[in-house]
């Protein structure tokens, strides 16, 4: 077995070789997180394993993913170790085809398709307009529709695929509070998708190209203020 270089001049985490000394194994960043202890997780081993070099057994290991991206062990660190950059970061390292979960394939689901579920663009129009005529007959709420790409609108409403997909009911809580406020709001009819998974699975790039979808939404049709659903 080779010998640990320590002092690295590089690092695929971009941990600096300096956090071997800086980080004194105080505990605090373990103390604080909600995960320690589970699956053998704790923050502090996580810097440890970083600043000998471990970097490549810290990317395959299950500590980056089961860790819930709290920050609270980077708040508490007396030290300013940033022990949540490093581990989204090391999620960011994991060959994407090993990412758990479905998150990186809603990631690719959303740039292929706009969305991290899929769905259709008919199908979504389908349901706001179905939705809305529920809230107009049903619900109380006469002369209420769903305004899509209405341009000039105050706010820019994202959504939460999961939502269209499977509790389309809870859009109207949103609605209803428009509706009583009498808000000028819209929906986007495509790349409406307002949860970016590229935070989950560490995915930079694919994120960058998600946001500026919205922002491209936002000076497309004018809007003044956003809405994201979570
Ligand atoms: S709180 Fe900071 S200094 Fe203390 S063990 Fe954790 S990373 Fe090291
Ligand atoms: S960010 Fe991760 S490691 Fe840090 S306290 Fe939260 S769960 Fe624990």
């Amino acid at each position: 077995m080779e010998p640990l270089t320590i002092n690295r001049k590089e690092s695929r985490l971009r941990v600096a070789p300096e956090w071997a000394d800086v980080c004194f194994t105080c505990g605090t960043c373990a103390g604080g997180c909600p995960i320690t202890g589970i699956d053998g997780m704790d923050p502090r081993k996580a810097v440890r394993m970083a600043a000998l070099g471990l970097d490549q057994e810290l990317i395959d290991s299950r500590f980056p993913w089961i860790c819930t991206l709290c920050g609270r062990c980077e708040y508490a660190c007396p030290q300013g170790v940033e022990i949540l950059k490093m581990l989204r970061r090391a999620r960011g390292l994991r060959e994407r085809d090993k990412v758990p979960g479905p998150i990186h394939k809603g990631v690719v689901m959303d740039l292929e398709r706009g969305n991290n579920l899929g769905i259709p663009k008919d199908d979504f129009l389908f349901l706001l307009a179905d939705l809305s005529k529920e809230m107009d007959e049903d619900d109380g709420l006469p002369g209420f529709y769903a305004p899509v790409d209405k341009k000039g609108a105050n706010i820019l409403v994202t959504v939460n695929s999961k939502e269209p997909f499977g509790e389309p009911d809870d859009m109207k809580f949103w609605w209803k509070i428009f509706y009583a406020a009498r808000e000028d709001w819209t929906v986007p009819s495509e790349q409406w998708e307002g949860v970016n998974w590229g935070l989950f699975s560490g995915d930079d790039e694919s994120m960058k190209t998600l946001v500026g979808r919205i922002v491209e939404h936002l000076e497309r049709l004018e809007c003044k203020t956003l809405l994201l659903p979570e």
